[in-house]
């Protein structure tokens, strides 16, 4: 590719919403351009690395048997209703109608497709295992789309369904999509863990998430120094014995506060600042601890009820119901009232320091002071609350365990018969029975990777690609090329002959002053960089530099194509 003519759009300015490196190099190198909230078209120079990235998956999914096919994005309600999710799936489904007034989703996962397709082609056990991926567009109404194609709410995944006469039949496939994944993040430079996942109401021991380490990740992991144990926090957290709660630092005063409504009340007749005034009521709830943000003000209409610690982020709207079925208790004024009397902690999630905070209680006009949480001598964030902290007992009794942060970039499951039981996937046994067949799914997040890929391998200057994702291999700089004919026909030689050696190559021939030149070079990332100069010319030799290398040094052709084969 001659850089004239491709569509290289580099920018120096990125907007403020742009909070993270992977984000912001994106937008700063022009891989991406914002279309609106979580939507983002890929320029030409992302899409090289997207389909990089594709490719390499693709390959790995082929060489581990999976077969691929491609489905509508496209999906009728009927079929949602068929697996309870049309109600089930909650706001993340983007429902559209046609002219017809027929309704339809939009996929953001594809179980109900594939099992249903599944049901139509398959008869026999003969035709058993089989594993059927698609790398196609999903889209979810992400409560919060940020960081970017990181969190976006259109967005690139290899899909793939398993389906299996027998359990041991479906543990060797996720087996086989393990030891794939693996590959994948391997090959593609990454560091990763694959830790065990929470199967929630599935149940099991059967789900892992492929996540690349990074401090900006939104996962947080739990590894073992002394074993191969990793969870995610979550799944960490349901090992824990409740015993490992922290417990508050202090007790609650219990003080009646008439018709005090608001923050600013609550602020005013205490006299302490806003801040103080706790926003995030943590209560204990059926399932263990729940979190209820309250939206600026106490209104309890407007909440996040979750398990902890899916909870966090932005508040949304839950229903009396939906509280109700989550902590086991009515939502009433301020707080969860009518909760058992002993509200246990109540933070504020955006204090610096914790310390005599004020909260909503569990009746009508009524507050508790002195709320913090503690927990071996350490006073901490909401965030920060868990069952399980840094230098607990590993579950399994080997070593202590250790903290991560991680983005999810891949998700392995073995969803058992539940789907293919709620829509009749039944193909006939050796003895001539219809069964029901099990299912396992797999997910990998492609357009995930290229952000985590950043934000794990970057610089000042730049993106530092991991060899196997960069958009080329190799960049030839041609120092003034309009005006030296001798360097010019020098670099066109250079670029042929490492084309033909098979060596994705760019040539800049744009011109650009050198400076400017590089800095856009090593702002994309690309992992090679040979200049053609007058100088060089003369003195025989190539400069060169490698991305991650701080020095430039002169080398011959024959150097540079041995470094390269
Ligand atoms: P997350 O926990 O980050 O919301 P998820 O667990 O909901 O992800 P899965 O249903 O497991 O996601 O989907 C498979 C993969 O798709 C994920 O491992 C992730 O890499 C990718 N993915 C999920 N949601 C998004 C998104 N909003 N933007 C980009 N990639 C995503
Ligand atoms: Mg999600
Ligand atoms: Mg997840
Ligand atoms: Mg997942």
């Amino acid at each position: 590719m001659r850089l004239s003519q491709f569509h290289l759009a580099t920018v120096k300015e990125v907007p403020a919403d742009a909070e993270i490196a992977s984000h912001k190099l994106m937008l700063r190198a022009g891989m991406i351009r914002k279309l609106a909230a979580g939507l983002y078209t890929w320029s030409p120079l992302g899409l090289r690395v997207l389909r990089k990235v594709e490719a390499v998956v693709r390959e790995e999914m082929d060489r581990a048997g999976a077969v691929e096919l491609l489905m509508p994005t496209i999906q009728p309600r009927e079929l949602w209703e068929e697996s309870g999710r049309w109600a089930k799936f909650g706001p993340q489904l983007l429902k559209i109608r046609d002219r017809k007034e027929q309704e339809f989703c939009y996929a953001p996962t594809a179980e109900e497709v594939i099992t249903d397709y599944a049901r139509n082609e398959l008869k026999s056990y003969k035709q058993l295992p089989v594993n059927f991926y698609q790398i196609q567009t999903k889209f979810r109404d992400e409560i919060r789309p940020r960081f970017g194609v990181m969190r976006a709410r259109e967005f690139l995944m290899k899909d793939a369904y398993s389906f299996h006469l027998t359990q041991e039949s479906l543990a060797e496939t996720y087996q086989a999509m393990y030891d794939a994944y693996a590959r994948i993040f391997a090959r593609l430079g990454l560091e990763f863990r694959a830790v065990q996942a929470d199967t929630g109401a599935i149940g099991g021991n059967a789900s892992h998430e492929f996540q690349v380490l990074a401090d900006s990740g939104e996962d947080a992991l739990v590894f073992s120094d002394g074993s191969d144990y990793a969870a995610n926090i979550e799944k960490a957290e349901a090992l824990a014995p409740a015993a490992a709660r922290p417990a508050p630092a202090q007790e609650l005063k219990r003080v009646d506060t008439p018709r005090v409504r608001t923050v600013e009340d609550v602020a005013a007749h205490f006299g302490v600042p806003a801040s103080a005034v706790l926003k995030t009521l943590l209560v204990q709830g059926k399932d263990g601890l729940v979190a209820l943000c309250l939206r600026g003000d106490h209104e309890i209409n407007e909440v996040k009820v979750g398990k902890l610690p899916e909870v966090g982020g932005e508040p949304v709207l839950a229903t009396e119901e939906q509280i109700l079925a989550v902590t086991g208790t009515r939502p009433g004024f301020i707080g969860p009232v009518g909760l058992p009397a002993e509200v246990p902690v109540i933070v504020d999630r955006s204090a610096a320091v914790l310390a005599d905070f004020v909260c909503g209680g569990n009746a009508d006009d009524t507050h508790y002071t002195g709320a913090n949480w503690e927990r071996d001598g350490r006073v901490t964030r909401v965030e920060d609350i868990r069952n399980v902290v840094e230098g607990d007992p590993s579950p399994d009794g080997k070593g202590t365990l250790r903290m991560a942060r991680g983005i999810e970039v891949g998700h392995v499951f073995q969803l058992g018969a539940k789907y293919a039981e709620a829509l009749g996937a039944t193909v006939q046994d050796e003895a001539g029975k219809q069964r029901v067949m099990l299912m396992g799914c797999y997910g990998v997040g492609i357009s995930r990777i290229v952000a985590a890929a950043i934000e794990q391998r970057h610089d000042e200057a730049g993106i530092v690609w991991p060899e196997p994702m960069a958009p080329w291999r190799v960049a030839v700089c041609v120092i003034n090329p309009k005006g030296d004919a001798a360097v010019a026909a020098a670099a066109e030689s250079l670029y042929a002959e490492l084309s033909a050696r098979g060596v994705e190559t760019v040539l800049d021939d744009r011109g650009l002053r050198p400076g400017a030149m590089f800095a856009d070079i090593e702002l994309i990332g690309i992992p090679h960089r040979v200049v053609v100069s007058e100088r060089g010319l003369a003195a025989g030799t190539l400069e060169y530099r490698k991305r991650d290398e701080a020095e430039a040094r002169a080398i011959t052709r024959d150097e540079l194509f041995a470094l390269l084969d």
